[in-house]
């Protein structure tokens, strides 16, 4: 949930707000990051593939190519990347 507004649009943002030197991280929806002048969006967030967490640490787990589309990502947070067995693009044999 948008701890600025209460919104519960996904996907929500992590910002870091420099408030007189106290520095402080939430989670907060797009237009609300959009909106406030001194938030600052540090680095993309993804959402983890295993928990469905918002996490601004995402760890690239696999790649998945579906040709002719072109393939796209597979993010984990911090918590569940340790989980992923190192194995190469199990999707490749789907
Ligand atoms: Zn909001
Ligand atoms: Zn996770």
């Amino acid at each position: 949930m948008c701890e600025m507004c209460g919104s519960t649009e996904q996907p929500l943002v992590t910002v870091t707000m420099d408030s007189g030197g106290t520095v402080r991280h939430r989670q907060v929806c797009q237009r609300c990051a959009r909106s406030d002048a001194s938030t600052v969006v540090r680095r993309p967030v993804r959402m983890c593939v295993r928990c469905d967490r918002i996490t601004d640490t995402p760890v690239l787990v696999s790649e998945v190519h579906q040709n002719p589309r072109p393939g796209f990502s597979v993010y984990a947070c911090g918590d569940c990347a340790p989980h992923f067995p190192p194995l190469p693009d199990v999707f490749d044999l789907l």
